[in-house]
């Protein structure tokens, strides 16, 4: 469910036009629905409600300060993954103490900034990475709490393999079989008060199952490290949760914590959650306007003024995001987001950016009305994702960020020119 809507053959985010954007902020420009993003944020912290959860942002997935400034005035914590995430964190106000920090590859520097900053939580991947936080809270006079990152060997075979984060083959955590000896050598540590367990097996997750799964294994776990005298007073369960690239096609908030409720209630557990694509991911559009249309062989291609360095999703993972015009001459309204959806007088194309790759491809094999120069294209779904993985590659200005809330916008980030893509360099 969001706000953009196509009105009189117009399609409006919220009650703007988004051509009415486009002439303002000009293209390829990114455009979030306040209200969408406030939504899918409320339904996730209703839906857990009865756990008294902490929903902690990732702040990856979206991470412009307008926008997670919203959610640290409703009470919102933030899962960071970086120094430069937690800056972001603190530039906005947030309750340090609903801070998580993830990372198989935390800095002493960034570990320094986190300990000083004094964050809740920091999630722990390796053995290596736990001595290095205790040696450096030791140095900083400071004294922290940290989750073990644990692989539960669970993953969900609709999720691409670049995306994939709980099997055990994978770069993050500690195997669920080594958990419990690393409560015994560390859960008595001087510095860090290591009593948590943090999952996140990946994402998208299109099912609560391996939600479910992986969660009755962790509780299995955590009877094992009790049982052996160690503590366990907080589960983090991590972000995933799916959101619908194609309409319907991921569950709900509420439908992830009918599953995920009864496991965890009772138990005095504190629950945390890092939910980012699906608060995201449907709450913001990229919008671009078509520069040429021509023809390679047998293919029709549009060009636009969106590249792979505005949203790089597709080139990266192969990632679709339904396409359509902003504007329409016919009743010719697409159901929400439907990649077999036809318009009569379609032609299918490839939809593609200027930048000098192959891989620049946004959508592949689409059918679209006839299209012009000069006509605007959405690509929806963006939100997550999108501009936060944005790069300047062929020295490409990142594109602005808009935030549409009822029937007015602001430019919550404006286009870099090219003094901004320079900048930093020295001749
Ligand atoms: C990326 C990430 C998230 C957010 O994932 P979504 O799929 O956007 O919900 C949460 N936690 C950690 C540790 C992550 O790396």
């Amino acid at each position: 469910m969001d706000y953009f809507d196509y009105k009189n053959g117009e399609l409006c985010c919220e009650e703007v036009p988004v051509k009415d954007i486009a002439a303002e902020a000009g293209t390829p420009v990114y455009i979030y629905s306040k209200a969408t993003l406030m939504r899918h944020y409320s339904g996730v912290v209703k839906a857990f409600a009865e756990l008294d959860a902490i929903i902690c942002y990732s702040i990856k997935s979206c991470g412009n300060l307008h926008i997670l400034k919203l959610f640290a005035e409703n009470g919102g914590g933030f899962d960071v993954v970086s120094g430069g995430e937690l800056a972001r964190a603190q530039q906005v106000g947030a309750d340090m103490k609903k801070i998580v920090f993830a990372g198989v590859g935390k800095t002493d520097n960034e570990i320094r900034e986190a300990l000083t900053a004094g964050i809740g939580w920091f999630n722990i991947e390796s053995e290596q990475e736990f001595e290095n936080l205790s040696r450096l809270a030791a140095e900083t006079k400071t004294k922290t709490r940290a989750a073990l990152r644990v692989n539960p060997d669970v993953f969900d075979p609709n999720t691409h393999a670049y995306t994939t984060t709980g099997k055990k083959e994978t770069k993050f955590g500690v195997d669920i079989d080594r958990a419990a000896a690393f409560f015994e050598k560390y859960g008595h540590d001087a510095n860090v008060t290591l009593d948590g367990i943090h999952l996140h097996i990946g994402s998208p997750i299109y099912s609560p199952q391996p939600y479910v799964d992986a969660i009755t294994k962790t509780l299995g776990l955590i009877e094992e490290i009790r049982a052996g005298g160690g503590k366990v007073n907080v589960l983090d369960i991590g972000g995933g949760f799916a959101a619908d690239y194609e309409a319907d096609k991921s569950p709900s908030a509420q439908a992830y914590a009918d599953a995920i409720v009864p496991l965890l209630k009772g138990t005095g557990l504190q629950i945390i959650l890092e939910p980012g694509r699906h608060i995201a991911c449907n709450a913001g559009i990229l919008l671009s306007q078509v520069l040429y249309t021509k023809r390679g062989g047998d293919k029709k291609f549009v060009i636009v003024d969106a590249a792979m360095t505005d949203l790089i999703r597709p080139a990266l993972y192969e990632a679709e995001h339904f396409i359509y015009p902003a504007h329409l001459d016919h009743d010719e309204f697409p159901p929400n987001r439907r990649f077999d959806f036809a318009p009569a007088n379609g032609e299918q194309v490839d939809i593609v950016g200027g930048v000098c790759e192959t891989g620049d491809i946004l959508g592949k094999s689409r059918t679209l009305p006839p299209m012009q120069r000069g006509d605007l294209l959405s690509i929806f779904s963006a939100g997550a994702y999108g501009f936060v993985m944005s790069s300047q590659y062929n020295a490409r200005p990142r594109a602005a960020e808009v935030l549409v809330d009822g029937d007015s916008f602001k430019i919550i980030r404006r286009r870099e020119n090219y003094n901004d893509v320079f900048a930093a360099e020295i001749f």
